[in-house]
């Protein structure tokens, strides 16, 4: 049996919440209402936006309530008046700012907001709508109102969201949640040049809950070429080209030399983002989140000093103990769970435990997803668990869209390199720019600290 993307939101939700799963699934089993007026562009656009990321979280989202229907949560846009006696969550968006919360906003100024800021607002709205939805029992820090200050996080010059940017020749590694997330937003900027979207891995029915591209036609196709298939159509002026491969074997990699010039990071795990340095990537654009409580965002350019993907995710001890309880599970040796992906040695010897896994389903998987499925099939609820939990659609989609906003933004204006290279945010908070930090080199990172990886980054971009 697979998991499905209920499952998944089910298993993510009770982990959050110290409950059983069968408990979270029926709070998930809610049907919630988006009223917008139809006839406000930027409304509307929001309220279709939150429709699509809490129709992957919750039973059924409506824009028109039905009769006998009870929703759990009405969420009012804008202007509009309610129209159930539902709780209601008010999410209104104005130039300056994007606010969500419990009590309404006030009357809304002139409307001319760019669709991504709309996205943006639409994550934070989802998850408010999701934390009305537990109520009581949510566990993490919230804000409410939660205030999303344009001109704070993007300067008040905002021109460059509608300028047309060039990406040059480009490669995205990971078309899982991020990825998507970050194609997803990306689709509403005049974006030029080539796309190389590697991903090794297959889609899943549990990918469903949180890839936005994806659709149960997709199940078992190659994360990269759906992805690509998917996306291609809202990018006229750039090429996207999917690799059914790890970065390390597209076929650029082979030829070594300064090949990665620019690569945008949306893979699951730390060592994967750890090997990803190996490759010497001249310029790093970063999103990764921490279960459902944190997205990270991290840039960096070599040669320069600030922290490289190395020193940002450098090994942690609870993730050696991931890597150790997985490989116990799996019951293997520590090696194979670092060797990333299921060779096909490993899969007869997984099928050995498993026999329901099919050999040749898992040959190439991710040991984080293999880990996945088979959380599905035993009642596993442990400290490893929690670490491999798929997150909910906004929270993926916040990361992708905050990556796509940055990206864009300094491919536009490089000296902003220099306010920050390092920003944490919480899906259910307001966003603080106070957290943006400049992180310099970590004295552990495993790539930093090797003087010819140094001389050889320095050799490749020092030039430029
Ligand atoms: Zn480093």
């Amino acid at each position: 049996m697979m998991m499905t993307a209920s499952h998944e939101n089910a298993r993510t939700l009770a982990a959050a919440l110290g409950i059983g799963e069968d408990q979270a699934g029926q709070m998930l089993d809610v049907e919630v209402i988006v009223t917008a007026s139809p006839h406000d562009p930027v409304t509307h656009c929001l309220a279709e936006n939150v429709c699509q990321l809490l129709s992957r979280t919750v039973r059924s989202v409506t824009r028109t309530p039905q009769l006998q229907t009870q929703p759990a949560v009405e969420v009012v846009i804008g202007d509009a008046t309610q129209v159930t006696a539902a709780p209601v969550v008010w999410a209104d968006v104005t130039e300056q700012r994007f606010t969500v919360g419990s009590k309404r906003v006030g009357p809304s100024g002139t409307k001319n907001i760019h669709p991504t800021l709309s996205l943006l607002g639409a994550c934070y709205t989802a998850g408010t709508a999701l934390r009305m939805v537990v109520r009581d029992t949510f566990p993490l820090p919230f804000s409410d109102p939660l205030i999303v200050d344009f001109e704070k996080l993007f300067g008040s010059d905002r021109h460059w969201l509608q300028e047309s940017v060039d990406l040059g020749e480009t490669y995205l590694a990971g078309a899982g949640a991020v990825g998507n997330g970050f194609l997803f937003a990306l689709r509403h900027f005049h974006v030029r040049g080539m796309l190389h979207v590697a991903d090794p891995d297959s889609v899943s029915n549990g990918n469903l809950n949180r890839c936005l591209w994806f659709t149960s036609s997709d199940v078992d196709g190659h994360k990269a070429e759906r992805l690509v298939s998917s996306a291609q159509p809202f990018f006229p002026d750039l090429q996207l080209i999917p690799h059914a491969v790890p970065l390390q074997d597209v076929p650029a990699a082979r030829g070594g030399g300064p090949w990665l010039k620019r690569l945008i990071v949306g893979v699951d795990s730390r060592r994967v983002r750890r090997n990803l340095q190996l490759e010497i990537p001249g310029e790093v654009f970063d999103a990764s989140k921490t279960g459902i409580a944190e997205i990270v965002v991290h840039f960096h350019r070599a040669p320069a000093d600030g922290a490289c993907l190395s020193c940002i995710y450098v090994q942690v001890e609870g993730e050696l103990n991931h890597e150790a309880s997985v490989a116990e599970l799996l019951g293997f040796a520590l090696e194979d769970v670092r060797a990333l992906q299921v060779t096909a040695e490993a899969a007869r010897k997984i099928c050995f435990h498993y026999p329901q896994l099919r050999e040749e389903d898992l040959i190439g998987l991710a040991y984080d997803s293999l880990f996945k499925q088979l959380c599905g099939q035993s009642a596993l609820r442990t400290a490893v668990d929690r670490q491999v939990l798929a997150p909910f659609a906004f929270v993926s989609v916040l990361a992708g869209t905050y990556l796509a906003l940055e990206c864009v933004r300094r491919l536009h204006h490089t000296h902003l390199e220099r306010r920050f290279n390092y920003w944490r945010a919480s899906p259910w908070c307001s966003p603080v720019t106070r957290l943006r930090t400049q992180r310099p080199k970590n004295p552990r990172c495993e790539f930093c600290t090797q003087d010819v990886l140094r001389r050889v980054t320095r050799e490749l971009w020092g030039g430029r």
